[in-house]
């Protein structure tokens, strides 16, 4: 396993990860802080192709993590990049935000309705969606035009214990009407990776995922061939770990001790906290 000081870049989930809904996980600022000093790379990624990359660098900013618009990335630019490479300026259907709209339009796709003959449907967290949006979609796919879905999350969380229908309920409703399945870029798929390690220019053996979630943000960077961290902090807790069959290379509290440890191993001195044995993350 790759050494932490050795480590040129981190991709970081956000939610549970750097916050908590509105706050910040204590340490994080200070984990930050401690990248920038040792000159190391991190880029944010986030499933929510809702908001634009400018929504969570205003939110970050006002949690006072320090970040630029080229250090977040969304689903929904991730998908914007994925056809780019594929099908540069394509017409494209789009069940979206106006944020999403943007995004698509600043890469250069033409957004057209169903009589525009679009060449891809892009289904992302739309919360704008109207019935005749899901019908000309499901008649568009059930025509052949290429379909791809920004994330797969079937709800989004909110404080208090809430959740919002998210993109996989919308794809699981065309499913229904059509019985086509769309190619998902976000996590626990790795273009989303893939997108934020172009941006960063980083190879996958020198960088690493953090995040608090072992089936999304651990697989994901296992099978794009990144180091693991795993943060206690969100979702999962120690006695998760046990049998788990997405083994992360690290285990930390929170991004506090895994910054701390960063640190120490930068100086030169040992103790990272690897995950050591069954179930036994520190
Ligand atoms: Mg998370």
């Amino acid at each position: 396993m790759r050494p932490l000081a050795e480590i040129r870049c981190f991709l970081l989930d956000l939610d549970g990860t750097v916050y908590l809904g509105d706050r910040l996980i204590p340490g994080a600022r200070e984990f930050i802080d401690a990248l920038r000093r040792l000159g190391r790379r991190y880029c944010f990624l986030t499933n929510n192709s809702s908001r634009s990359k400018a929504a969570y660098v205003d939110k970050l900013t006002r949690l006072g993590i320090a970040v630029e618009p080229g250090q977040v990335m969304t689903s929904g630019e991730a998908t914007a990049l994925y056809l780019k490479a594929r099908q540069p300026g394509a017409r494209i259907f789009l069940l979206g935000t106006e944020d999403l709209a943007r995004e698509f339009v600043q890469h250069g796709f033409a957004l057209v309705d169903k009589a525009g003959q679009p060449d891809w449907v892009v289904l992302g967290f739309d919360t704008t969606l109207t019935y005749q949006k899901l019908w000309d979609a499901c008649d568009l796919i059930r025509q052949g035009v290429g379909y791809i879905a920004t994330h797969p999350d079937f709800n989004c969380p909110l404080p208090g214990g809430r959740y919002m229908p998210d993109a996989g309920a919308i794809i699981a409703f065309i499913e229904a009407s059509t019985g086509h399945r769309p190619k998902v870029i976000g996590k626990p798929n790795a273009e989303i990776i893939e997108a934020a390690l172009a941006l960063t220019q980083t190879p996958p053996g020198y960088s690493a995922m953090v995040g608090d979630r072992l089936y999304t943000d651990v697989a994901m960077a296992r099978r794009a061939g990144l180091v693991s961290v795993l943060v206690l902090s969100g979702e999962t807790r120690a006695e998760d770990l046990a049998g788990t069959p997405d083994r992360p290379d690290y285990v930390f509290p929170s991004v506090r001790e895994l910054g701390l440890a960063l640190e120490r191993e930068s100086r030169g001195e040992q103790g990272g906290e690897k995950c050591a044995g069954n179930g036994s993350g520190k």
